[in-house]
């Protein structure tokens, strides 16, 4: 046994520093960015933020709508192939092309996604999603979806170390996805112990990332647009979102009526819930991860999307940075023992 005894960050523990800047109005503040991929040598330019590939929150209507600000969608793995075909029909190029296809690693999963990159050149992207980044069999299937996909960009994950995120990179994936643990509806720190505080993880992964030419994203543990620009403060290339865009017209969850009032259920992917939907209930030899809670309905994802966005251009303008891009750079973390003022939110 062993202890690491420097202290680990999340969002909660850190603000930014404010910095001098010459910017007039955070409207001149440039949100997208451009990469090209170190395996599928794609460039791409849009807002690097990503909705999560769970069931109720990458949606294909949540794809359509989050394109519009040129945000991408990780759609999650259990449409079939039949709509997939429907979806791909029905929409613009503009919309595939921020579209993740979500797949687990599975000979089935495998074949299905095969079958789902077929019916559209467009899609560019697949996302590699499992709990646990470090099992060989994941990085078996990552070698896997390379070798078949070489052209496609690969986010892979989850992780939340150097080490394995440069394994990952040396194994096809473009994109790491990081993070254990740090999820709205995620109980694996409750469960198993195991986890990583998120803010250190996407410092830490980032720079492993960065020295091989690959990129990040930060994935769960946003609660508001500030976290975000934490997140991206902190290396992230790419911010991950489930909660935070949870319980919108776009998702496809279960609506429930008390007393006159509209809620919407939103749950881990690991969560019984989920599993009671997707493979019939929780296997007797594992624990449910993941848990299910009951949102009000927030209406159309727009207004959301805009203020996320709108948060993010106001901390660049606070430290001077007119693009995303130069956010880490100028981004000076305080350690604190506040946050916001809550006297009005008890
Ligand atoms: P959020 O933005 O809601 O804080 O985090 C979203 C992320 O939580 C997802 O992208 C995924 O990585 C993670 N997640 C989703 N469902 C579960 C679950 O049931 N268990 C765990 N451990 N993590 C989950």
């Amino acid at each position: 046994m062993r202890i690491e005894e420097d202290l680990k960050l999340g969002f909660k523990d850190v603000l930014i520093r404010p910095k001098r800047s010459t910017l007039k109005s955070r409207s001149q503040v440039e949100l997208n960015r451009q990469f090209t991929f170190k395996h599928s040598g794609i460039a791409w330019s849009g807002v690097p933020i990503i909705a999560a590939n769970m069931d109720t929150v990458g949606t294909f209507s949540m794809a359509e709508a989050l394109a519009g600000f040129d945000i991408l969608t990780a759609v999650h793995k259990h449409y079939s192939v039949d709509e997939w075909r429907l979806f791909i029909q029905r929409v613009p190029e503009q919309v595939l092309q921020h579209v993740m296809v979500s797949t687990g690693t599975s000979d089935a999963d495998f074949d299905k996604l095969k079958a789902v990159l077929a019916l559209s050149p467009t899609l560019n992207f697949i996302c590699i999603d499992v709990a646990n980044g470090y099992s060989e069999h994941f990085v078996a299937f990552l070698q896997r979806a390379r070798e078949a996909f070489p052209n496609k960009t690969i986010c892979a994950g989850n992780v939340v170390t150097g080490e394995m995120v440069e394994e990952l990179i040396l194994s096809g994936a473009d994109i790491v996805k990081v993070g254990i643990g740090p999820g709205s509806v995620c109980t694996t720190r409750v469960k198993t112990g195991v986890g990583y505080p998120q803010l250190s993880a996407v410092i830490e992964c980032a720079d492993a990332a960065h020295g091989l030419g690959g990129q990040i994203v930060s994935d769960g543990g946003c609660s508001v647009p500030g976290d975000v620009a934490k997140a991206f403060g902190g290396g992230a290339d790419f911010v991950m979102l489930g909660g935070m865009l949870a319980a919108h017209d776009e998702c496809e969850g279960h609506i429930i009526e008390e007393n006159g009032e509209q809620f919407m259920l939103f749950y881990g992917m690991s969560s019984e819930s989920a599993m009671k939907r997707h493979v019939g209930g929780v296997a007797e030899y594992r624990a449910a991860e993941g848990k299910t809670v009951k949102l009000p309905l927030r209406g159309p994802v727009d207004a959301t999307a805009r203020d996320i966005l709108g948060g993010l251009r106001s901390a660049c303008t606070y430290v001077g940075a007119e693009r995303l891009k130069e956010l880490t750079k100028r981004t000076t973390f305080i350690r604190v023992a506040e946050q916001e003022n809550r006297v009005f939110n008890r």
